[in-house]
């Protein structure tokens, strides 16, 4: 072994830590279209092996793990990307939060925000991790990425409940590798920048049982608004046209993370939204817009005297 290098051993301590399942992918050496190193699949089908997880952290290659084993529908983590401004205030927010549950969760630098890593004694169904980190997110406010169209927001790997036995869902970085792009390693801000630091730091953690998620998540189920529903597609924003806006009946308080915050019109008429910061509207594309509280679109336009009509979806 080369001065230096990381052990197989740590290799093993890795794989146990994070790999789901054998497929993964590897980031790209070169960058693509806008600069960017995207992750493939090896074409040969390789198996994620002992040696690659070496490589990846001796910085050779960069490999993304997946989530989901789609045999078990179980993780062993469950991991929060954010990449948005205030991103690390909001991961910061569940982390402490989690805290209050007993469960302690590791921040790991990113190439734009951070990545929260929640472990699990053992593998855990994904969906009940989903419905546990979704409620989280929602009684903290914290935006979640494609939940009423929010541009900005947080990611919750595993991104699905359940998959098909070819399906393979979605990866996210192997933590402690070299991003191909930023040459640079992203630690764990709880140890030691150096590998075995980071890995007796992750192992000491104290991981969700199988009955602690049954307790956190009793009585819960996924938010409305987080459920798979059919895509609307809506025509491209053009400000001159003439149609409902929200931001001519509503004033656009704070500005964060890509969206106005402001005080719910459906949850003011029922005496609600004190702190006047459940609505979030897209600043991209003000037809986006979604109370963290739960009131539907159509609660909001009536709330605001423009019912939506019944021919029309906007
Ligand atoms: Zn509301």
């Amino acid at each position: 072994m080369k001065s230096g290098q990381v052990a197989t051993e740590m290799a093993a301590r890795y794989f146990r830590l994070f790999v789901n399942r054998l497929a993964y992918t590897v980031q790209s050496h070169r960058p693509g279209d806008r600069g960017k190193h995207y992750y493939y699949r090896p074409r040969d089908g390789r198996r994620l092996s002992q040696e690659a997880v070496r490589a990846h952290l001796n910085g050779q290659i960069t490999i993304g793990i997946y989530a989901l084993n789609p045999k078990t529908q179980r993780s062993k983590w469950v991991a929060i990307d954010a990449d948005y401004d205030n991103a690390l205030d909001d991961l910061l927010k569940l982390q402490w939060e989690l805290r209050r549950d007993g469960v302690e969760a590791a921040l790991e630098k990113s190439r734009r925000g951070a990545h929260l890593w929640i472990l699990c004694e053992k593998p855990l169904l994904a969906r009940d991790c989903r419905i546990y980190i979704y409620n989280l997110a929602l009684r903290l406010k914290v935006p979640v990425k494609g939940g009423a169209g929010l541009a900005d927001g947080i990611e919750v790997f595993p991104r699905q409940d359940e998959l098909r036995p070819e399906e393979f869902g979605n990866a996210i970085r192997g933590p402690l590798g070299i991003h191909r792009g930023a040459h640079k390693r992203y630690w764990f801000y709880g140890a030691d920048y150096k590998i075995e630091a980071q890995l007796n730091y992750l192992e000491r953690l104290k991981r969700i049982t199988e009955p602690e998620m049954q307790h956190f998540i009793a009585g819960l189920d996924m938010p409305q608004e987080f459920r798979p529903r059919p895509k609307i597609e809506l025509p491209p924003f053009d400000p001159n046209r003439r149609e409902f806006r929200i931001l001519d009946f509503v004033p656009a308080k704070r500005r964060r993370s890509g969206n106005y915050w402001t005080r719910c019109p459906s949850c003011a008429a029922q005496g609600k939204d004190k702190a006047g910061d459940n609505l979030a509207i897209s600043v991209a594309d003000p037809r986006k817009y979604k109370c963290w509280a739960g009131c539907t679109r159509e609660m909001i336009r009536s709330a605001l005297g423009k019912p939506i009509s019944v021919r029309s979806a906007s």
